[in-house]
C-alpha cells in the first residue's frame, strides 16, 4: 500500500473486509457494549494490556476502520475519532498543555480555536500569546521558559495565510516543544503536516472528509505515543469520541477524497484568478495568486492550494448586497463540502472576536470567504458576477 498514490489509498484504506465476513464496506457496528470470552481476557482488554473493544466511547471497529485510513492518508502511526473538529482540537491541545504552561498560536485562526484558548487562559491558568504565524521567527520570539506547545494552522480560516511547518517545527525542536497542526483546509490530500515534522494534525472532518455537509467529526493523527495520551486521558475524560455511524460516512468520504480535491483544487485557482481580476474586488486571499504572501512556501509545501478563500469587497454594505444577490452559491457557515458557500466572517465566526485582533488577522467587514465546491467553474464564476454587479449597482 505504502508504494501505492493517495487515489490508491484512499479507496483501500482502513478496509479489511476478512474481518468482517468479507464485507468490501466496513459494516456500522452499533454496539455499545462488547462480550468478554472470560474475566482474565476481558480484564486484560480493559487494562488496554491486549487488543480488543469492550466500551462505545473507548473504540469499536468502524471507528478503527477509519483511524487506519487516517494513518495512510496523513502518513501517520495512530490516530483517534472525535465528535467534532473542536472535540480533538481541545482534546489534543489539553493532552500537551497543563495549566500554567504556555502555547504559541496564530492570531488568524478558526474563531472557535480562539476563543478555545481564551477559556484556557481565563478559565485554566494557561498562557497563550498569538503570533504572525506568516513570520516563522514570531514563534521563537514567543517562546519563554514555560512554552509547551506550537500551535499551527495553515491555511488559516477565513485569511489564507500560509505558515511555513518546516521553519516552525525547527524552532519548536530547538526549544523541546510540540506542534499540533489544524490540517482542515488543506486536507491529507493537499498536504501532510506529520511529514514536516509535526507531532500531530487536526481535523475537522466535518469538512472536506467528510465533505457532504452532513455530519459532525473530528479526527487526529500522530505518533503512537501523542495519540496513546490524547486517548487514555482526555478523550477518555472528556468523552467527545465518535458515533459509529459517523465514522463509517467519513470512511466513504475518504474514498473520493482525492477526486474532490482535484476537482476542488482546479475551480479555486479558477474562481480566485476571476475574483482577483475583478474591479469590484479589493484584494483576495488564495496562496494561487502570485501576490499571496505565503505563495511560494505554499508551493513547496502543499500539493495544490486548495478551495478556500477570502475576499474583501470593500465594505459591509457591499458584502450584504453580494452574499444577498448570490444564487448558485449558499450563505452558510461552514465549508469543504461539494456544493460552495459563502460565509460573512465579521457576522458570524468572528463577530465576537475583538475588532483589534480581527483587523490585525485581516477580517475586514467587506470580507467575504469562500469555499469554492465542484460544480462547474464557470457557474460559480457567473453567480460571483451577477452578484458583483449588483454591488456595483448599489454604488
Ligand atoms: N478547524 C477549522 C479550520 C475549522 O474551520 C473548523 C470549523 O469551521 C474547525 C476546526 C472546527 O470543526 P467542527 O465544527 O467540526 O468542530
Amino acid at each position: 500500500m505504502s508504494d501505492h498514490s493517495i487515489f490508491t489509498k484512499a479507496v483501500h484504506a482502513g478496509e479489511e473486509p476478512e474481518k468482517h465476513h468479507g464485507a468490501v464496506s466496513t459494516p456500522i457496528y452499533n454496539a455499545t457494549v462488547f462480550k468478554f470470552e472470560d474475566l482474565e481476557s476481558g480484564a486484560k482488554i480493559h487494562n488496554w494490556e491486549a487488543e480488543g473493544y469492550f466500551y462505545g466511547r473507548l473504540g469499536n471497529p468502524t471507528q478503527e476502520a477509519l483511524e487506519k485510513a487516517m494513518c495512510v492518508i496523513e502518513v501517520g502511526e495512530d490516530a483517534l475519532c472525535f465528535a467534532s473538529g473542536m472535540a480533538a482540537i481541545s482534546a489534543g491541545v489539553m493532552s500537551m498543555v497543563k495549566s500554567g504552561e504556555h502555547i504559541v498560536a496564530p492570531e488568524a485562526l478558526y474563531a472557535t480555536t480562539g476563543y478555545f484558548f481564551d477559556f484556557l487562559r481565563d478559565d485554566f491558568g494557561v498562557e497563550v500569546t498569538l503570533v504572525d504565524a506568516e513570520d516563522s521567527e514570531s514563534y521563537r520570539r514567543a517562546v519563554k521558559a514555560n512554552t509547551r506547545l506550537f500551535y499551527i494552522e495553515t491555511p488559516s480560516n477565513p485569511t489564507v495565510k500560509i505558515t511555513d511547518m518546516e521553519a516552525v517545527v525547527k524552532i519548536a525542536s530547538e526549544h523541546g516543544l510540540q506542534t499540533i497542526c489544524d490540517n482542515t483546509f488543506a486536507t491529507p490530500f493537499n498536504q501532510n503536516p506529520l511529514a514536516f515534522g509535526c507531532d500531530a494534525v487536526v481535523h475537522s472532518a466535518t469538512k472536506y472528509l467528510g465533505g457532504h455537509s452532513d455530519i459532525s467529526a473530528g479526527v487526529m493523527v500522530g505518533s503512537r505515543g501523542v495519540i496513546d495520551k490524547a486517548r487514555h486521558l482526555t478523550s477518555k475524560l472528556m468523552g467527545g469520541s465518535m458515533a459509529p455511524e459517523v465514522a463509517w460516512l467519513v470512511l466513504r468520504g475518504i474514498k473520493t477524497l482525492p477526486l474532490r480535491m482535484e476537482r476542488h483544487n482546479e475551480n479555486g485557482r479558477r474562481v480566485a484568478a476571476f475574483l482577483s481580476e475583478h474591479p469590484q474586488v479589493v484584494r483576495v486571499h488564495h496562496p494561487s495568486l502570485a501576490g499571496h504572501p505565503g505563495h511560494e512556501v505554499a508551493r513547496r509545501q502543499m500539493r495544490d492550494f486548495g478551495a478556500m478563500m477570502s475576499f474583501d469587497v470593500g465594505s459591509h454594505d457591499a458584502a450584504r448586497t453580494l452574499l444577498n444577490s448570490v444564487k448558485l452559491c449558499t450563505l452558510a457557515s461552514s465549508l469543504g463540502g461539494i456544493e460552495t458557500i459563502v460565509q460573512h466572517s465579521v457576522s458570524m465566526t468572528a463577530a465576537k472576536v475583538p475588532r483589534e485582533q480581527r483587523e490585525r488577522a485581516g477580517i475586514t467587514e467587506g470580507l467575504i470567504r469562500l469555499s469554492v465546491g465542484i460544480e462547474d467553474a464557470d457557474d460559480i464564476i457567473a453567480d460571483l458576477e451577477q452578484g458583483l454587479r449588483k454591488v456595483a449597482g448599489s454604488k
